[in-house]
């Protein structure tokens, strides 16, 4: 089954306890393609600038992604500049150049119209809903945004969320979206937004699932890593996990949400390992696979 994500393409500029690396590859649907082409196969809708080089596309081209749908603008490709400290579970945003995403209008090539599951990874809400629209004989709608989307663009958030499946977002957001600061009581507010289920991070400490259904809450764990150098991408990471082995299984029972679960968690602990999206292009199945073990060991009683 295949996936088409629609997000940002980005160049990033990250500090973080490890060091300091300029413009390096990044963006939320960069990380989530990556992630998730270990499961499935994936579609990229984006835009960058004429910054953007064929050695930056072809990252994604050899793990098999189509980047047919990566529009190529005049100007300068998206641009984030993000910090982190000692806690490396918040970021500290230092800019955001929008740039070429400020004049984008999606296209979706007509190869992708048969895609059965779409992932609006972070990007502006208006954007999000846009391929939303496109794409009314998916599957399944996943999602994500960020604290700069709810406070500056609530209303346009709120319309796409009431056409998003599966929301995933941290608990800081969460908390922020919903007003609230009891997370079942955020998680029951979010629901009622539109998602049948709700993913919340809980960055180094896992991830729990909410229903709208009256199902009980799933917790998965967060591997405990000797060396975290770049935490940035660890959310798409996870989404691109959850989601790519949700497509590869093509049906929605419990058992294969929380197994996407765990395969989020460890797609998410992989990108932390190395600065960028590095690990996530070489890391094989068998690695993957190997992990997801040691993440069932942590929790199994016997
Ligand atoms: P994460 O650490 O998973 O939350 O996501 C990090 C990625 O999100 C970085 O690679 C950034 O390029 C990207 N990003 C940061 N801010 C934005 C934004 N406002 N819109 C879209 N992508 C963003």
């Amino acid at each position: 089954m295949s996936i088409l994500v629609v997000g940002s393409v980005a160049f990033d500029t990250l500090k973080t306890p490890y060091g300091v690396r300029e413009k390096i590859l990044g963006g939320s649907a960069t990380y989530f393609s990556l992630a998730a082409s270990h499961f499935t196969d994936v579609r990229v809708v984006a835009v960058v600038g004429d910054d953007f080089s064929a050695d930056n596309e072809n990252v994604m081209k050899l793990r098999g992604i189509d980047t047919r749908g990566i529009e190529r603008a005049s100007g300068k490709t998206f641009h984030w500049g993000g910090e982190y400290g000692e806690n490396l579970n918040e970021a500290k945003t230092n800019f955001t150049d929008l740039n070429v995403f400020e004049s984008f209008q999606p296209k979706i090539p007509k190869e992708y119209n048969d895609s059965q599951f779409l992932f609006l990874a972070n990007i502006q809400p208006e954007l999000q809903l846009d391929v939303r629209n496109a794409m009314n004989g998916v599957k399944l709608v996943g999602g994500d945004t960020m604290n700069l989307w709810i406070n500056i663009k609530r209303p346009e958030l709120e319309k796409t969320l009431a056409r998003v499946d599966i929301l995933l977002i941290n608990d800081g957001e969460a908390k922020m979206l919903a007003r609230e600061n009891s997370l079942p009581r955020a998680a029951k507010k979010v629901l009622e937004m539109g998602p049948r289920a709700l993913v919340i991070k809980h960055g180094e400490y896992g991830a729990t699932i909410f229903f709208k259904d009256g199902h009980h809450p799933f917790r998965a764990p967060a591997l405990p890593l000797d060396v975290v150098q770049d935490p940035t991408g660890a959310g798409d990471s996870f989404a691109g996990g959850f989601m790519g082995y949700i497509a590869s299984q093509g049906e929605l029972t419990p058992t294969v949400l929380k197994r996407a679960m765990f395969y989020g968690s460890v797609m998410g602990s992989f990108a932390v390992e190395k600065f960028g999206p590095e690990r996530l292009q070489e890391v094989t199945r068998k690695e993957i696979d190997e992990r997801f073990d040691l993440f069932r060991s942590l929790t199994h009683l016997d």
